[in-house]
């Protein structure tokens, strides 16, 4: 119970407690800031926190997962610690007027860090949902959505789109989310029960931070000041053919531009329930991540293809990129099999869901 863990470390009661659930990408990477749909699914793992708002501009953070209890104050810099995705929410919580001061505030989580499965959009919409508990505002959780990026771009420094934030904010476990990231307009669709869509641990671990997520947000920067657009995803591929750029750079846009396609396709293909069509997608961006946006590993390589190869109907590296997760369709009765198989291949791979 996260209410008394905060008790034993504070010495009071919580105020609030919130949530939010981890996600994993189904389909449509890296397109969220370059005016592209994607199709992310809310997952049974969440993240759980507790809060109590202090007197005092004092900031003290616990979690399951890190030692020690962070102490910083408002108005304070970060530190490059693990406590500054937490402290970011807080500060923009208060900047927003849904806190006054200070917080105690502990953290119990489901979702592997550093993984692909949005532990950070969690963290920071979870203390942002239990900030709006706190307050009298009339805040939606689109705006939530919309803060906890303001959070990752200009407290962490992270270029990321709106995708994560906005399916731990809005969606379900067992839907996906078609969200239009340059409207916000977003389609809750159902998933067919007869197909498991499982999160497969790579066994690499990365800090999405570490700065080559942003290297690939630059590179598409560049094409989209060579097209004079923001929307690089509505370009045609002869409008890519045509810009005055670096073969790595029109590589980045032609997969931005077929990953568009590709996720439209896939909203199609759930709707006509053509789980076959919706698998080739998923292996299709795969082999776009890893020829065109290049942000795939051979371990990764291997671990996809190989889910393939034991009968997954479609898998793909999801998330961010350089380690982390992957996600498999399989038909709901061979996934046991499925899963024993592939796992005795690969032994560094973890099962997450
Ligand atoms: P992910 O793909 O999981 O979102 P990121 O690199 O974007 O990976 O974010 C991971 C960071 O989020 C961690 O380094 C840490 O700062 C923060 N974080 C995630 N989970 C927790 C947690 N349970 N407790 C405290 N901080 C967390
Ligand atoms: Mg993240």
């Amino acid at each position: 119970m996260i209410n008394l863990e905060f008790e034993k470390i504070f010495g009071a009661s919580p105020a609030q407690i919130s949530n939010a659930p981890g996600r994993v990408n189904l389909i449509g990477e890296h397109i969220d800031y370059n005016g592209g749909t994607v199709l992310p699914m809310a997952l049974p793992i969440g993240l759980e926190v507790a809060l109590a708002p202090r007197r005092d501009e004092l900031i003290r953070i616990a979690s399951d997962k890190f030692d020690g209890i962070e102490e910083r104050r408002l108005g304070e810099v970060k530190t490059g610690g693990w406590a500054d995705y937490a402290v970011g929410a807080i500060e923009f919580a208060v900047r927003a007027e849904y806190l006054q001061r200070g917080v105690d505030l502990y953290i119990s989580s489901m979702i592997p860090d550093g993984a692909g499965l949005s532990s950070s959009a969690a963290l920071i919409v979870a203390i942002l949902k239990a900030a709006r508990q706190q307050s009298e505002r009339d805040v939606t959780d689109a705006d939530i959505a919309v803060l906890a990026r303001q959070v990752e771009n200009e407290y962490i420094g992270m270029p990321c789109g709106i995708m994560d934030q906005m399916a731990v904010a809005v969606s379900q476990p067992g839907e996906a989310i078609a969200l239009d990231t340059t409207t916000l307009d977003y389609d809750l669709v159902s998933l067919p029960d007869r197909y498991h869509f499982v999160v497969l641990h790579s066994g690499q671990h990365r800090k999405l931070s570490d700065g080559r997520y942003r290297k690939r947000t630059l590179e598409c920067e560049e094409a989209k000041k060579a097209a004079k657009r923001d929307d690089l995803c509505l370009l045609s591929e002869c409008e890519i053919a045509k810009l005055d750029v670096a073969q790595n750079i029109r590589k980045r846009a032609f997969h931005c531009i077929t990953e568009h396609a590709r996720v439209l396709a896939a909203i199609e293909a759930l709707r006509k329930d053509d789980m076959n069509a919706f698998g080739a997608l998923m292996n299709e961006s795969h082999f776009s991540m890893r020829d065109y946006f290049e942000i795939s590993t051979p371990e990764i390589n291997v671990l996809v293809a190989d889910a393939v190869k034991y009968g997954a109907i479609g898998a793909r590296l999801t998330g961010g990129g350089f380690g982390g997760c992957v996600v498999c369709a399989v038909d709901a009765e061979l996934a046991d099999a499925w899963k024993a198989t592939l796992l005795a291949h690969h032994p560094n791979a973890k099962f997450i869901c």
